[in-house]
């Protein structure tokens, strides 16, 4: 088995043969063209001895490395069934980069080197995460009633052999953390491995370091790709030779090797980030539940907000859920108040304010008490595009569907889709006035104008740009940690998971665009997101009754925010899923897109059209639709035009047996269409 991707158009099973008998699982360096590449040996590939054909031998064996799992050869073997990619490529993608790269002789000695004892503590883990002394307990607190009802359920499933998956379904700061922690405890004294999965890693350092002071005399690792390869390696290594106890990653980490595995845990379940959106599109959440069931181990999925899939699995009965209803020490939610703008006084010619009369005299009040606040703005740099009064000129990106958003602190103009930058022009490339002027706000300028009306307060600004430098992130968050930050301005970025201890108050300055998306999860992410947002606030019991989250909207009758105003997320899940059953959408309809790209968008659409042709031939077809091809909402990235095609059934079943008989045909085609750049099947997209 190599990494021969499906693509390519080469099977990825290749036989070779070899003096020693191999076991299966088995890591080895094979001769493939020129190249000498890293192999696995799988298994129930029966010898073939007189087929007349002289093989290549296997160039040597890894013997350092005991050959991985029949186990983990299963996740691999369903995941490329399910996501129509080929086993060599998934098994290899899911392998350490060194692992593939370094000879027999170079990984005997990265194993030596792994195996020796590593310093103790949480510097083993990671070298500069931001830490929150006062919300790193070392010490087990008494759990709650309902945090004792929820372990002893994981303690339940752990003694069964095909337990149903389990939704810690807990408000933000209802203790979800200290259940896994906890849970984690058990697993590691019967004597099992720990795999944690989060969304994005550098986000929540916290965690990183809560979980390494906890479990101080344990090993534990981080798997993100944000480590060196080297470090990858390590940390693949020493969970493979289960001397990892606990290993803590991001979506990548579902592939751990772990022989001793006794708990996953998927932490905020609903991330998007869970989705590869590239080569085998896989759902790291999704795979959890299989390798679960695959090991009988329990798997605990936690959220606030969980995703309508998930959702719907517990009311169907299929996960089992476990309420967290309390914040912890009494500790309540946010009061949501709704700034309504249609009722901003409007002068002609002038633009509206970015905040609101009330709210800004909210941020001021809660500055002066010496109160943390959190504005949150989903678009980054400072405007999203720049115009010419004059002549109507736009910045446009001259590759992509796109505008160029301007960036005033380097005054460049950037696509934030192909990555193109340059200076900002003096005037107007089309007629050369000298006015030209942004429209819109992103977080810079809204930073910009805080600044302005609030002359006494410290603000820090949290978006991919503000965190693009090293340590930048850390900077930014321990800053906020230690109170030297009173408002925080940011993205998304702002909203995920940290523990700040002292906001009391939390803006969502403009979060209509979702409300009217022509993306059918668009509503239920922006529910999410906001519910995330607000669950910022408060998280100190002391301050808790007196936090506040103001949201500016133009639609404040809209039913999302109904239910965020009572932080009911059953409510609004209720409602999205009646809406989802009545149009035949997921949970209750099975999708896979088909993408194809090239330079010229007919090539791309003629590509799916034949596609659909000949789904059209194929008996099984049968009870599957397939839509006419669409451009993508951003159809053209880079010089790229992107098209796309659904699939859609009633049943998950039979859409796998369709696209498992629609593949190979694609391939077919596409060694025909002249043009084509490239094509991928998305199995559960979540994006449409
Ligand atoms: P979540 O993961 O749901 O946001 P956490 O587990 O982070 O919640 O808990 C929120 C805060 O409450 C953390 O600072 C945590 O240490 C603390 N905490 C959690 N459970 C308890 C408990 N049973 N008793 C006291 N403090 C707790
Ligand atoms: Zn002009
Ligand atoms: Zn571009």
């Amino acid at each position: 088995m190599i990494d021969a991707p499906q693509h390519a158009g080469l099977a990825s099973v290749l036989d070779y043969s070899s003096e020693q008998s191999l076991e299966p699982g088995a890591l080895v360096r094979v001769p493939l063209g020129r190249r000498e590449v890293a192999g696995i040996v799988w298994r129930g590939l029966a010898a073939r001895r007189d087929s007349g054909v002289t093989l290549r031998g296997v160039t040597e064996v890894l013997e350092a490395i005991t050959p991985l799992g029949p186990r983990w050869m299963a996740l691999v073997e369903f995941a490329a069934s399910y996501y129509q990619r080929a086993i060599g490529e998934v098994a290899l993608a899911a392998l350490p980069a060194e692992l593939r790269r370094l000879s027999a002789a170079q990984l005997a000695a990265r194993v030596r080197r792994a195996q020796r004892a590593p310093e103790s503590g949480p510097k083993a883990v990671a070298p500069d995460i931001a830490l929150a002394p006062e919300a790193v307990a070392t010490v087990r607190p008494l759990l709650t009633d309902e945090q004792t009802r929820a372990l002893a359920a994981i303690d339940e499933a752990a003694q069964q052999p095909h337990a149903a998956p389990l939704l810690l379904h807990g408000v933000t700061g209802s203790g979800k953390t200290e259940v896994y922690l906890q849970a984690s405890e058990r697993a590691l004294a019967r004597g099992r491995q720990v795999l944690m999965l989060v969304p994005e890693i550098n986000l929540t350092p916290q965690l990183l370091a809560r979980v390494a002071q906890r479990f101080p005399a344990r090993r534990v690792v981080a798997m993100h790709s944000a480590l060196t390869p080297a470090q990858r390696l390590q940390s693949w290594l020493v969970a493979h030779a289960g001397m990892a106890d606990i290993v803590l990653g991001t979506r990548l980490a579902v592939f751990a090797s772990l022989p001793r595995l006794g708990l996953v845990v998927v932490d905020e379940e609903h991330d998007a980030s869970y989705k590869q959106q590239e080569g085998a599109r896989y759902s790291a959440r999704d795979l959890a539940i299989y390798r679960g069931h695959l090991e009988h181990v329990p798997v605990v999925l936690g959220s606030a907000t969980p995703s309508l899939e998930t959702w719907q699995h517990a009311r169907s009965g299929r996960y089992r859920r476990l309420a967290l209803d309390q914040r912890i020490a009494g500790a309540t939610l946010p009061r949501v108040q709704l700034f309504d703008m249609g009722t901003l006084p409007r002068a002609p010619g002038q633009a509206l304010p970015a905040l609101a009369p009330p709210v800004l005299d909210a941020l001021r009040e809660r500055v002066a008490a010496g109160q943390q606040c959190l504005v949150f703005l989903n678009r980054r740099g400072y405007a999203p595009v720049l115009h010419c009064p004059d002549c109507g000129w736009k910045s446009d990106c001259p590759h992509c569907s796109a505008w160029r958003v301007f960036h005033k602190f380097d005054r460049t103009l950037r696509c934030h889709h192909c990555g193109l930058s340059e200076p900002v022009p003096r005037a107007c490339p089309s007629c050369g006035n000298l006015d030209i002027q942004p429209i819109g706000r992103g977080t810079e300028k809204l930073a910009e104008q805080l600044a302005a009306e609030l002359p006494q307060a410290r603000i820090a600004r949290l978006d991919a740009d503000a965190a693009r430098g090293r340590g930048a992130l850390e900077q930014t968050l321990g800053a906020m940690h230690a109170g030297e930050v009173d408002i925080l301005v940011g993205t998304q970025m702002v909203t995920k998971g940290h523990d700040f201890r002292r906001i009391t108050l939390v803006v969502a300055v403009n979060p209509d665009s979702a409300l009217f998306s022509s993306d059918f999860r668009a509503g239920e992410r922006q529910f999410a997101l906001l519910m995330q947002a607000a669950g910022r606030a408060g998280r100190d019991a002391a301050q808790a009754s007196n936090s506040r989250m103001w949201v500016q909207t133009w639609h404040p009758q809209h039913a999302l925010f109904a239910a965020l105003r009572r932080h009911d997320y059953a409510l609004f899940a209720e409602r999205l899923l009646g809406e989802r059953q009545a149009a035949g959408l997921p949970p209750f309809a099975h999708l896979a897109l088909l993408r194809a790209d090239a330079r010229d968008a007919a090539i791309a659409g003629r590509f799916l059209r034949e596609a659909a042709t000949l789904a059209a031939t194929l008996q099984e077809a049968d009870g599957v639709i397939v839509y006419p091809p669409v451009p993508l909402p951003i159809a053209r990235v880079a010089d790229v035009e992107r098209m796309q095609m659904v699939a859609e059934s009633a049943s998950r079943a039979r859409l796998q047996r369709f696209l498992a008989a629609w593949t190979p045909h694609l391939q077919a085609l596409r060694a025909q269409s002249k043009g084509l750049a490239r094509w991928a099947i998305d199995v559960d997209p979540l994006a449409i």
